[in-house]
């Protein structure tokens, strides 16, 4: 059974390129590389020792997707393209609602002209608005996004959920990633963000080679146990196994489910650094700096609803997010360049 994956050679989708193909599924990839490599899908063959059709190619290109879907008989989608630079898309709204948006409009239209009415898509906590109480639920308030990335997420739901609305024919599954971190366990796929990373982990993995010369700790007088920000960090594994259950739940169900893919157990900053130096036996100096711009102190999921509905659960442990984060780090100290 072929899975269309849209940005399959990124970081969450080639660890689910992985999962799909051992659940006996076969991913069908389109990805531009604007923000990956090629050389992913090589390493996600020497992983399972499937080859995987790939198309290099921009998911807002109508003409592209209707050859693909023409040539292949898929039966459904998994959408992850999309630009995700919190900052970049404060600088290029433009171009993240352009490509965020297109993309998802784009793949929906041409999914529906051939008959294939069902995608999973990939949300983010970020939907949820910041003054709801922990745990968040799929219930809890959306919105007040506070950057255009989390508005396009908030769009692109709400588009999918209309679609679903209008014609009954739709199955729709939006999934609200946590903080996905962690690579697979052979250290041959993983994440390499272009240039400073955003994200507390490939920081923290950064400056554990040498790297980066510290981690700038974004504020310690948080309301949290030792004052700085936490968050609800996921196995990018288990997320990836996320996708795998919800495309049975979407080949079983019409209309629109929303799920947390998190693990509900919250980690703050300094938590994560002693877990990773000690899961390593390596050091992360560390500095404390200011509050970083519209952060929240605390952000982590109530997973129940997945884990009743999709039966999924996440496996891994903090301990083995840090040492697959650095066994890929260490493997491949500048990403697929190496
Ligand atoms: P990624 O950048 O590694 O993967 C996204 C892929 O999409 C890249 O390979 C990129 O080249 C491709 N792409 C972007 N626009 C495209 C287009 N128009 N046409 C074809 N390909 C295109 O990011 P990721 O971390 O793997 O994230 C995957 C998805 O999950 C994204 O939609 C992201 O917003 C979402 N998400 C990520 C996180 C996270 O922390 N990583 C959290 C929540 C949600
Ligand atoms: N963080 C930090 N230093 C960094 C990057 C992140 O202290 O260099 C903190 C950040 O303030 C937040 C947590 O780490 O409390 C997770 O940040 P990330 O950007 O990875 O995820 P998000 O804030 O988007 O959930």
């Amino acid at each position: 059974m072929k899975v269309l994956v849209t940005g399959g050679a990124g970081y969450i989708g080639s660890h689910t390129c992985v999962e799909l193909i051992e659940a006996d599924y076969t991913p069908i990839v389109v990805d531009n590389l604007c923000n990956s490599s090629a050389k992913s899908l090589e390493r996600v063959k020497e992983i399972t020792g499937q080859d995987i059709t790939f198309y290099q190619g921009d998911v807002c290109d109508e003409a592209l997707l209707d050859a693909i879907l023409s040539e292949h008989e898929v039966i459904c989608a998994i959408h992850f393209a999309g630009l995700k630079a919190v900052g970049e898309s404060v600088a290029m709204p433009l171009e993240y609602y352009r490509n965020n948006l297109l993309s998802t409009l784009t793949l929906c239209k041409v999914l529906g002209k051939h008959g294939v009415k069902k995608i999973v898509f990939s949300s983010s906590a970020t939907v949820y608005s910041g003054d709801n109480e922990m745990p968040l639920r799929e219930t809890s308030k959306t919105g007040n996004c506070t950057n255009p990335y989390g508005w396009t997420k908030y769009m692109g739901e709400q588009i999918l959920r209309d679609i679903a609305k209008a014609d009954g024919e739709w199955s729709v599954v939006n999934l609200r990633y946590f903080n996905p971190v962690g690579a697979h366990k052979s250290g041959l796929i993983g994440e390499h963000p272009n240039g400073i990373p955003n994200n507390l982990m490939p920081f923290i993995s950064q400056t554990a080679i040498g790297k980066r010369h510290h981690l700038n700790v974004f504020g310690n007088d948080y309301p949290t146990h030792d004052g700085t920000g936490v968050r609800d960090y996921i196995h990018v594994v288990d997320l990836a196994r996320g996708h795998v259950a919800a495309i049975k739940y979407l080949l079983s169900h019409t209309g629109e489910g929303v799920f947390n893919l998190g693990t509900g157990t919250g980690y703050s900053v300094l938590d994560m650094v002693k877990a990773f130096e000690s899961a390593n036996g390596v050091s992360v100096p560390y500095e404390i700096a200011d509050r970083r711009p519209g952060d929240l102190a605390t952000c982590y999921a109530e997973p129940a609803k997945s884990r009743e509905v999709l039966g999924w659960q996440a496996q891994f442990d903090q301990n083995d997010m840090c040492r697959d984060s650095w066994n890929w780090q260490s493997k491949n100290p500048n990403g697929y360049d190496d």
